[in-house]
């Protein structure tokens, strides 16, 4: 279970406020895609939530529970980035399993959980590697297997296909849809300016303008009945 409501959510950096009251209901298990134009604050959106940045005002809730001020490790979240921010002088393995050496240390069941998740993305034959003897694709297939292993409730995913290139891109946004498919009720919020990406991946999609929302429906909605030329122009036919 992981759901998560934003409650007038703001954020200023200084004086400038980038996020601006914003209302939101993420479901248990929910796909949410949020798009819009690149500085609209889709990023620091996915920051608030994951606890990278400090909230100015409004409430963060996880399962009925107040989050605000709870560290990011204590959130049950994994991030994923556009920059794979893999370790370059450790194996794809050891890149994986980083995080759970720390924490809980079990040799055994480390090993099982990086091959599952190994396996999921199909890198398996690759755990011995060095991210820079990986392609691209692979790359952000280990970044997104570091964060499975992690057995998170919450998924972050920040323009995770964007330096791919469009065979890697459509081959890893299946496997993204495929892990969501296969990790019950595991909720994921993943940001994209991608239309497709958006339609295809999402339960709903959050159309985010100059640090609000301008529309929340499921992609067919968003498509049919836009609210605005503004959602018109990124998702849906023109009104
Ligand atoms: P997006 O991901 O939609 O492109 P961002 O969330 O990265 O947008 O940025 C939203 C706005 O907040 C932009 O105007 C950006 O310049 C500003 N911003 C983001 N991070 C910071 C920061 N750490 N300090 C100051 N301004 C920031
Ligand atoms: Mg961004």
């Amino acid at each position: 279970m992981a759901n998560i409501q934003l409650k007038n959510l703001r954020k200023s950096f200084g004086v400038v406020e980038v996020i601006k009251g914003v209302d939101l209901d993420i479901r248990s298990g929910e796909f949410m895609v949020f798009v819009g134009p690149s500085g609209c604050g889709k990023s620091t959106l996915l920051r608030l939530i994951a606890g990278l940045e400090d909230i100015t005002s409004g409430e963060l809730v996880f399962d009925g529970v107040l989050v605000n001020g709870l560290a990011p490790s204590k959130r049950g979240i994994a991030m994923v980035f556009q920059s794979y921010a893999l370790y370059p002088h450790m194996t794809v393995y050891d890149n994986m399993a980083f995080g759970l050496t720390l924490e809980k240390g079990n040799k055994d069941d480390i090993r099982k959980r990086v091959e599952r998740a190994a396996d999921m993305l199909q890198i398996r034959q690759y755990l011995d590697r060095l991210p820079k003897q990986l392609s691209g694709g692979q790359r952000q297939r280990v970044a997104i297997g570091r964060a499975i292993v992690r057995d998170p409730k919450v998924f972050l995913f920040d323009e995770p296909l964007s330096n791919l290139d469009a065979a890697l891109r459509v081959a890893t946004r299946i496997e993204i849809a495929k892990l969501h498919e296969s990790m019950h009720n595991v909720t994921m919020v993943y940001v994209t300016h991608d239309q497709v990406e958006a339609m295809t991946l999402a339960d709903r999609i959050c159309v985010l303008r100059d640090g609000i929302i301008e529309q929340v429906g499921t992609p067919m909605e968003l498509y049919e009945r836009p609210d605005s030329m503004f959602v018109a122009g990124f998702i849906g036919s023109p009104k």
